[in-house]
């Protein structure tokens, strides 16, 4: 018998998954709910969601709006230009060639 109305751990896809009211993005079961949690962003109020010892840390959003402040001006004309002109792969380049950053850094900053 197959229920498709049973929860499943949106984190790891086991079912069946306990409700953890206070995770926002659905059934956690008890194992991932033991390393994941969920607070409210102190920059933005978003809620967001990750590992225990992440948490009262800020959303991706305003980890990459910080990160873009620190971008030299030239250097995010430069990235605004090249994301114009759908040069992407160049444009993530040369954001993490001016802020040392990850890949998924300089994905995040590009999506501002
Ligand atoms: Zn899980
Ligand atoms: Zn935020």
């Amino acid at each position: 018998m197959t229920d498709s109305h049973e929860p499943q751990c949106f984190h790891c896809g086991t079912t069946p998954a306990a409700h953890r009211a206070d995770y926002v993005l659905g059934a956690l079961c008890g194992e991932c709910a033991e390393q994941l949690t969920s607070w409210i962003c102190p920059d933005c109020g978003d809620i967001t969601s990750g590992s225990r010892s992440d948490a009262g840390a800020h959303c991706a959003r305003c980890v990459a709006q910080r990160a873009w402040a620190t971008v030299p001006d030239p250097a995010r004309e430069e990235v605004a230009r090249l994301l114009a002109a759908g040069k992407t792969i160049l444009a993530l380049k040369l954001i993490r060639e001016v802020t040392g950053c990850g890949l998924a850094e300089a994905v995040a900053l590009t999506r501002l």
